[in-house]
């Protein structure tokens, strides 16, 4: 570890803890500590995730840093500290509560912030730290070094979007679970759960952007046989920390049960983007789907599937079963 990174480590380390203290040992940080318990949060929740509160002021978090030896080079390099434009030194994420990003070893390596209060509205909802040398956005799976054990003895993982889903999840009991933090999964994140777990479950938001982040995510798993990926939709628009709170964990098992294969997900997300009633749209829509029945590892499976195509639309098996073969050696 370069001495620079292990500076970057500490800081991190103590403005985390401070932060924590911020909300949970302070006065100050009853409306922080209420709006979690409010959420459907515990105690015990909120030191397991070290949930803070920044303060309003930065000054008292830029003395004890100080006070700890800290450079002000350090305190910009961290990402955490700016100077506005009339040279005051600011905390990025003030007023805000805090979620620490924790790398695969559990080393606090960003903070994301968010906001809670009414009055803070005209801002983004959440602040991340900007990318750092110990923080590299596209990288970091948030909570894998807490899931890290479930998802060893399961060999599944839930993938998620958010750190809330992420904390829901994780205090009903299921604690396989990490968030790609609102971007689209990467291949980084497949290289590295490739290497721990069988099957992966992706469970995205109910609405459009999480239907797309579903169908971009297949598509980068596809090629990688060694992982199983499912995918539940979470109906009604919602998302999983939300469901979980309204309709509770047996309801949840049940999303989990019904979970999707890639092909049934692709075959209704195609359904949703053409129009089938239009003779031109439905010949595209059986073209794709012919392409996904082609991409299909068991030949039994894709007889089935084809039959049901052919059925479904008044086509010959014939026609699609060559259409298939087509696709196949187009693959190959
Ligand atoms: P909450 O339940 O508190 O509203 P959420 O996780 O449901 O939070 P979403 O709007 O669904 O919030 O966003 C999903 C995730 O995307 C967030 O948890 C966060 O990781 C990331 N995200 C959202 N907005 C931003 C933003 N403005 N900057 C950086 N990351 C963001
Ligand atoms: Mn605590
Ligand atoms: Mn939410
Ligand atoms: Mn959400």
């Amino acid at each position: 570890v370069q001495p620079a990174h292990q500076r970057l480590y500490e800081l991190h380390d103590k403005v985390a803890d401070f932060y924590h203290y911020y909300l949970t040992g302070t006065n100050n940080g009853a409306s922080g500590y209420d709006y979690l318990l409010n959420r459907g949060f515990d105690e015990a929740l909120l030191d397991t995730f070290q949930l803070g509160l920044a303060p309003d002021n930065s000054q008292v978090l830029l003395e004890y840093l100080r006070q700890n030896e800290f450079s002000d080079q350090e305190l910009i390099d961290s990402g955490i500290f700016y100077q506005n434009d009339y040279q005051e030194w600011r905390d990025r994420f003030c007023g805000r509560l805090i979620i620490p990003l924790r790398n695969e070893r559990g080393q606090v390596v960003a903070f994301s912030g968010r906001q809670f209060q009414a009055e803070q509205s005209p801002q983004a909802k959440y602040l991340n730290s900007p990318e750092t040398p110990i923080f590299q956005k596209g990288e970091l799976l948030y909570n894998l070094d807490l899931a890290r054990p479930e998802i060893n003895r399961t060999k599944q993982v839930l993938i998620c979007e958010g750190y809330m889903d992420v904390m829901a999840l994780y205090q009903a009991g299921y604690e396989n679970v990490v968030a790609t933090m609102g971007t689209s999964l990467t291949e980084e994140h497949l290289d590295r759960l490739t290497r721990l777990s069988r099957e992966v479950y992706f469970i995205f938001d109910g609405d459009e952007a999480g239907q797309k982040a579903t169908k971009r995510a297949f598509d980068l798993v596809l090629p990688r046989p060694q992982l199983v990926a499912k995918s539940v939709s979470i109906p009604q628009g919602l998302d999983p920390d939300e469901w979980l709170k309204q309709k509770g964990k047996a309801s949840f098992d049940r999303l989990l049960e019904e979970a999707q294969s890639a092909f049934d997900f692709q075959v209704e997300y195609l359904k949703t983007h053409y129009n089938l009633h239009n003779d031109q749209e439905l010949a595209q829509y059986i073209e794709q789907v012919t392409q996904l029945i082609a991409q299909l590892n068991s030949p039994i499976e894709q007889e089935l599937r084809m039959k049901d195509l052919a059925e479904a639309y008044t086509v010959s098996l014939d026609l699609i079963e060559e259409q298939v073969a087509r696709k196949r050696q187009q693959l190959n």
